[in-house]
């Protein structure tokens, strides 16, 4: 590893740090969600983190790295779950919190600098008529640069899919490792490479995300005494498109006494679905609810909730934060992340919930895929053993549900239903063709120096 005072020394101007404590934080995110990452991460840091105001800075830093043969590891939030920005090689993290700034809004799309945290970039459009199509439950802390690289499905998707679908990320500028480093302004199929492959393609400058007319939502929490009529209520609502929505989840009966905030309000042993809903289809959501035995136990206005650090946005307890409300109080829980066959999908939901209930705590999401609406899941999983997570895994495939896997560390062994289609290796061979990006994340890939 070349010398980093040296490399410091030729960055001067830039802010910078080596400060042991904050390169240990800056290295992290939720891998610790997973036993089998966090065996393999703790304790993986950087030498250096470095935080860019603008593109000129990002390329300086680019060119200094490469010029040194130092990896270059970009962070957002660093909520990401599969330890997508720890720098598994030292080196740099690129902190992309300098360059936050939104910069326009034309034909109901938003261009803003890829360090924007998501709470912010949707209070900015809200100003003015808009709002983001989709985000993840971490809007509050995770930025628009670490979604489209890291994460790319959440609230939203059940109206509009996932980051994947033609159309939802139309474009990005991108720093590259190249020879010079170089900023490139991909739009449309040619952003794909740069699409949920955890930085290792490129440094995301700005981003281009389509934008959708803004709704007051409200939250809206609804009990059911069992968790068959919870998912059937939850299907025809997704199916329902006389309503607008932004989410639903449903939660099996173990779930809502984790759910701080609105537990109280669940009687015991139902089931719960959770739903964002325009206030102008609050009576047919009501209508709905009630033909499935549903009764809504909690409502708030979920734009006020967001803005209230004191208050929690029911997407709080939607998506990977289910997982998280259980951490809180336990920590031998870990989670799978599954999508349902888009025909018979309960009775594939229940095949795998009533043989493994002990286990496998039942949470599903509505999402739309290529169209199709069905049932993403993120359960909840009692840790055991590894083999015994593959077991359950093997379990769940053979009833044809689909597993993107969050205890692995690359993009192609993780993805699965998630992968975006494009050529990301071949892209990648010609963006970072020493593999300085985020080393170790893109499994197909070798490094110029290392195949000659
Ligand atoms: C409680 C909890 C709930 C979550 N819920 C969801 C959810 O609903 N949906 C979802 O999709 N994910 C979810 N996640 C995962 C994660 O929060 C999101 O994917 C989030 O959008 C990541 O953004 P970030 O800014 O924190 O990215 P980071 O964790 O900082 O980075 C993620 C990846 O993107 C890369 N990256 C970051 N910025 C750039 C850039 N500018 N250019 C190139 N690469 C970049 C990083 O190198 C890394 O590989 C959840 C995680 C937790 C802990």
């Amino acid at each position: 590893m070349a010398d980093i005072a040296e490399l410091a020394a030729e960055l001067a101007g830039i802010e910078l740090s080596t400060d042991r404590a904050l390169l240990r934080l800056k290295s992290r995110d939720f891998y610790w969600y997973s036993p089998i990452l966090k065996q393999q991460l703790d304790g993986k840091a950087a030498d250096l983190v470095v935080r860019p105001k603008d593109e000129a800075e990002v390329l300086r830093v680019l060119s200094a790295c490469r010029a040194r043969r130092v990896p270059v590891t970009v962070r957002g939030g660093g909520t990401g779950n599969y330890g997508q920005c720890v720098p598994l090689e030292g080196g740099v993290v690129l902190d992309m919190a300098g360059m936050a700034a939104p910069v326009a809004i034309t034909d109901g799309v938003v261009e803003v600098e890829a360090g924007a945290k998501m709470i912010d970039l949707d209070l900015w459009c809200r100003e003015q008529g808009w709002e983001l199509k989709l985000w993840p439950s971490t809007k509050r802390t995770a930025t628009i640069g670490g979604f489209v690289a890291g994460g790319g499905a959440g609230v939203g998707g059940i109206a509009h899919g996932t980051m994947r679908e033609r159309g939802n990320f139309v474009g990005a500028r991108v720093a590259t490792m190249q020879d010079p480093p170089a900023i490139l302004d991909l739009a449309g199929a040619e952003a794909a490479p740069v699409n949920r492959t955890y930085g290792t393609t490129g440094v995301m400058t700005r981003i281009r995300v389509p934008l959708t007319p803004a709704q007051a939502w409200r939250d809206v929490a609804i009990a059911f005494p069992d968790f068959v009529p919870a998912s059937r209520f939850a299907l025809e609502f997704a199916f329902a498109d006389g309503i607008p929505k932004k989410m639903c989840g449903v939660f099996d009966s173990q779930l809502p006494p984790y759910f701080k905030g609105i537990s109280d309000a669940v009687p015991a042993g139902h089931a719960l679905a959770l739903v964002m809903v325009a206030p102008a289809a609050l009576g047919a959501l009501r209508e709905l609810a009630a033909e499935h035995g549903g009764s809504i136990v909690a409502e708030q206005d979920a734009v006020a909730a967001e803005r209230d650090p004191e208050r929690t946005p029911f997407y709080e307890y939607c998506w990977n934060h289910t997982t998280l409300q259980v951490l809180k109080k336990d920590r031998g829980v870990t989670y799978l992340q599954c999508r349902f066959p888009f025909e018979d999908t309960l009775k594939a939901v229940e095949a795998v919930r009533i043989r493994f209930r002990d286990e496998v705590w039942m949470h599903t999401e509505c999402v739309r895929f290529g169209g199709r609406t069905t049932m993403s899941a993120l359960p909840v999983l009692r840790w055991t053993t590894r083999e015994r997570l593959y077991e359950i895994i093997a379990a769940f495939e053979a009833e044809g549900i689909g597993i993107a896997n969050p205890h692995v560390l690359t993009i192609e062994e993780g993805s699965n239903y998630r992968r975006v289609p494009g050529d990301q290796l071949g892209f990648k061979r010609m963006a970072d063709p020493l593999g300085l990006l985020n080393p170790g994340k893109m499994r197909d890939f070798t490094p110029e120096n290392a195949a000659a």
